[in-house]
């Protein structure tokens, strides 16, 4: 089975090669592609305060009160790691 960050190696590899990517339409629907499957995997968020914290994908700072250990950035869609928190 592809993981998504296999299909993101390959989509990456398509976008650089002439061959397979001739158009500007081409480029950019392979960076849409690319763009939704990042965001798809979880990352961990970046600057965990007590009362915010910030994206690691658009950089938002996210309010922790409402948005705290959501499993998507509010903003962006950006999967969201929590994990570390409970190290
Ligand atoms: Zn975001």
């Amino acid at each position: 089975m592809t993981t998504k960050e296999e299909a993101i190696a390959t989509l990456r590899y398509l976008v650089a090669n002439e061959k397979h990517c001739r158009t500007q339409k081409d480029i950019e629907m392979l960076t849409i592609c690319i763009d939704s499957l990042d965001k798809q995997i979880p990352k961990k968020p970046l600057d965990v305060h007590l009362d915010d914290w910030t994206c690691p994908n658009c950089f938002s700072e996210c309010n922790a009160d409402e948005h705290r250990g959501d499993d998507y950035c509010p903003i962006c869609g950006q999967a969201i790691d929590w994990s570390a928190e409970d190290e």
